[in-house]
């Protein structure tokens, strides 16, 4: 579709959902699409990171999660399977990825870094997380199967930067909160996806039926295969 004169000059909205996808799931990628609808995105960059400072080490090899990543998004428009992370040493930090993105689309970009529930409520435990909000704008994607009151440890970080709506956010290039709740909100979750196919149970409808093969035909996440 045709941008309008207004659009065509407004500056880049860009999301970044960073994660683990080990496996990338439907809850992954719906939320992605939607996220991209609700705030009017020109895109998403989907990070796997390379490891993770709070989480144990992957299941898999990082080559077969991008791979999977990449059929999961397969032709969507808008999503990019973004490998920058891999070719970084040692941990993956979102802050060092948001400061390429910055550095890429420039100082008046509308910079959003994505993240579901769960992920939010360790915020405060990342590495500079008041640099996280120099770079973008946080969102906060609620999940039915994550719901928490809010840590105290995040009241000093996030004072004041909470806004209620989209053109708030959008008002400035980084620096704000905002909560939203997708249409699609999907119970599913990678661990309980490993979970099945580890016992070998269906993983239909979890995954893009893309993903699901590939999966299948490499016995990746099989209990036996590791
Ligand atoms: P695990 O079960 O292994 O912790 P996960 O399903 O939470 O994995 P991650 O790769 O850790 O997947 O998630 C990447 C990002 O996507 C995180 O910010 C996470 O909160 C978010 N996310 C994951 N699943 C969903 C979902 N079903 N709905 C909304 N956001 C999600």
């Amino acid at each position: 579709m045709a941008r309008s004169v207004a659009e065509a000059q407004r500056p880049p909205r860009i999301a970044m959902l960073g994660g683990t996808f080990d496996p990338v799931h439907l809850g992954h990628l719906r939320s992605a699409v939607e996220l991209r609808e609700a705030l009017a995105l020109d895109c998403v960059h989907m990070v796997p990171a390379a490891r993770s400072p709070l989480r144990d080490a992957p299941q898999v090899a990082p080559e077969d999660r991008l791979a999977l990543l990449r059929l999961g998004i397969g032709d969507t428009p808008g999503l990019i399977a973004d490998a920058r992370e891999f070719s970084r040493r040692g941990p993956s930090y979102s802050a060092d990825t948001l400061a390429e993105l910055r550095e890429a689309y420039g100082p008046e970009a509308r910079l959003v870094m994505a993240l579901g529930h769960d992920a939010f409520m360790r915020l405060a435990e990342w590495r500079e997380p008041h640099r996280l909000f120099e770079l973008a704008h946080v969102v906060v994607i609620d999940r039915p199967d994550h719901e928490a009151p809010r840590p105290e440890a995040l009241g000093e970080l996030l004072a004041g930067r909470e806004v209620e709506r989209v053109a708030e956010l959008m008002a400035e290039p980084h620096g704000r909160l905002l909560r939203l709740a997708l249409p699609s909100r999907m119970a599913i979750s990678a661990t309980e996806v490993r979970r099945r196919l580890a016992r070998g149970d269906s993983v239909r409808y979890l995954l893009p039926e893309a993903v699901e093969s590939h999966v299948l035909a490499h016995g990746l996440y099989r209990e036996t295969g590791r």
